[in-house]
């Protein structure tokens, strides 16, 4: 596993004009060695180092068969210089998202202090770029995943009902993800009922779920590091007429994405063919978050498909398809699919029905 996709990486690391990358991100790591501690890894042309302290050499050894182990003691700066100059690195990539600002000036400042020739380049989404195109071993993982989410909803939703609070909703779904032997959870699990649907984000809070209003589960599943991402609105009660006009109009958006998103478009068209049901409708304003994201071990990952997105969609990619409509005071609508794409087109993973229906 790590041979072959350290060998993805090794040109991408020449690209970039350097010896070697410093990687820190705790998800590249363990993609890249499949170690799932917390450790360094460096990578050049003809070494494949795993940088771990005393706490990590068994585990180490045992996950990452591929990588030489360094032990390691104390911050990146009383290591990693040293480590550099034995191998003869002058130039190191590091992680610009990851690498926090107070390790990158106590390194500087080890480097001059002690006259080290090294170079410290900013490097961003080196690793998340291969991440985002999806191994036949990932898919198989994360639709387990996603089929996982499935059956725990199944199994919650029959608890969920008026009369109980959206934080006894949210263990019922947590529970269910366990017992269905999900590794704990992709996320803390989301019921927002009535005006707290409209908030994408919502905690689950000790409000009362009553008939007559929307409620947005948004639950994840994780398995061997790999996650799902899910949500649907439920209704108990007969749904009014903004109910049943907002549903039918995300479906619809989201329907429309299903069919229309093709290999190779940019991600940023993927998400106008979903937007431009819901502005035509009159809500434009009320979808104020991007279509969907990539998922894989991280449940926000390469490549986000929004407006203002720079990525291009390719078969192997993994994401959500999650349009909504949020109506600040009444409540909001959202259905999220995870898709893969495969020979050009949209494959739908989730498996649970998405049509309205009428919860009495
Ligand atoms: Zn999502």
């Amino acid at each position: 596993m790590g041979i072959n996709r350290l060998s993805k990486l090794r040109p991408v690391i020449a690209q970039q004009g350097l010896d070697a990358l410093l990687v820190s991100k705790t998800e590249n790591c363990r993609y890249l060695s499949g170690f799932s501690g917390e450790g360094h890894l460096l990578i050049s042309p003809d070494r494949a180092v795993l940088a771990a302290d005393f706490r990590y050499l068994e585990q180490a050894k045992k996950e990452a068969p591929d990588f030489n182990i360094a032990r390691t003691k104390g911050d990146l700066a009383q290591w990693l210089p040293r480590l550099t100059s034995e191998f003869g690195w002058r130039k190191l990539g590091f992680e610009a998202n990851t690498l926090t600002f107070a390790a990158y000036g106590q390194l500087n400042e080890k480097i001059t202090a002690e006259k080290i020739k090294l170079e410290l380049v900013p490097t961003t989404n080196l690793v998340e770029n291969l991440r985002s195109v999806k191994e036949k071993r990932e898919l198989k993982l994360i639709t387990k995943a996603v089929e996982l989410t499935d059956a725990a909803f199944i199994r919650a939703k029959s608890g969920i009902r008026p009369g109980i609070t959206e934080k006894q909703a949210a263990w019922e779904i947590e529970k269910y993800l366990r017992e269905g032997g999900s590794d704990g959870i992709a996320f803390d699990v989301i019921v927002a009922s009535g005006p707290n649907s409209a908030l994408p984000h919502a905690k689950p809070t000790e409000r009362v779920i009553r008939p007559g209003e929307p409620v947005i589960i948004d639950m994840g599943a994780r398995l061997d590091g790999y996650c799902s991402d899910f949500s649907r609105t439920l209704f108990f009660g007969k749904p009014d007429k903004t109910f049943v006009a907002i549903y039918n109009i995300v479906l619809k958006a989201q329907l429309t994405a299903i069919g229309e998103i093709r290999t190779g478009m940019k991600a940023s068209e993927a998400d106008q063919l979903a937007r431009d049901i819901i502005e035509q409708a009159g809500y434009g304003n009320a979808f104020g978050h991007g279509l969907g994201h990539g998922v894989g071990l991280e449940v926000h990952e390469s490549p986000a498909i929004g407006p203002a997105s720079q990525d291009s969609l390719a078969d192997g990619m993994v994401f959500t398809l999650e349009p909504g409509i949020y109506i600040p005071g009444w409540g909001g609508v959202r259905i999220e699919d995870m898709v893969s794409l495969k020979e050009g087109r949209v494959r739908v993973l989730t498996g649970t029905e998405k049509e309205m229906e009428v919860i009495k």
